[in-house]
């Protein structure tokens, strides 16, 4: 036995449902009640899903979809309860393409949600972005480094030799070695 008090303005009918009709926390897989928000689904194709997934739509609880309508929403929208907004919004979020973390979100202490997107449509922390350019650039031809700017010790200028790049500052010794080889 239990006693249910509902508050609402507008004309309203409680429908007993089967748990498995109920809409349901895409995370963790909860019974939605309460205060909960709906997510855009993450459109794979990318067409414009990314620009909305910073402003989550607060959904009041009498403007939950009832039955019959839940169809259409559910294949657009995720819904997660308010308390688990934080980690979903991780979940959803793209990954970092160096340390594959979420990226454009805020993680105190670690991520101030910025991000440089690359040449083939991914994102890299602001965090993780000079040891990505590190790891993408080519090795030099002499010394093996990356070549790209590298504070106080490579300008990122370069050769372009027959056999790959050459650090500005390596073509004296590369010379050299020639010279002896
Ligand atoms: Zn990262
Ligand atoms: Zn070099």
């Amino acid at each position: 036995m239990f006693y249910l008090d509902v508050y609402t303005s507008k004309p309203s009918t409680l429908v007993p449902t089967a748990d498995d009709d109920q809409p349901r926390d895409a995370l963790t897989n909860e019974l939605l009640k309460g205060s909960f928000v709906g997510f855009p689904r993450t459109n794979p194709d990318g067409e414009n899903g990314e620009d909305d997934e910073d402003e989550p739509v607060v959904v009041e609880e009498d403007e939950r979809v009832p039955k019959g309508g839940k169809k259409k929403t559910k294949k657009t929208m995720d819904f997660v309860l308010e308390k688990n907004k934080e980690a979903y919004r991780l979940k959803a979020a793209p990954k970092c393409g160096h340390c594959g973390e979420a990226v454009g979100v805020v993680v105190e202490g670690k991520f101030e949600g910025s991000f440089y997107p690359t040449e083939d449509d991914g994102k890299i922390h602001v965090e993780c972005y000079d040891e990505y350019r590190l790891g993408k650039a080519p090795s030099c031809i002499f010394c093996s480094k990356p070549v790209t700017s590298v504070g106080g010790e490579f300008s990122g200028k370069f050769y372009d030799m027959d056999e790959g790049k050459l650090h500005a500052e390596c073509i004296d010794a590369y010379e050299e070695a020639q010279e002896n080889a």
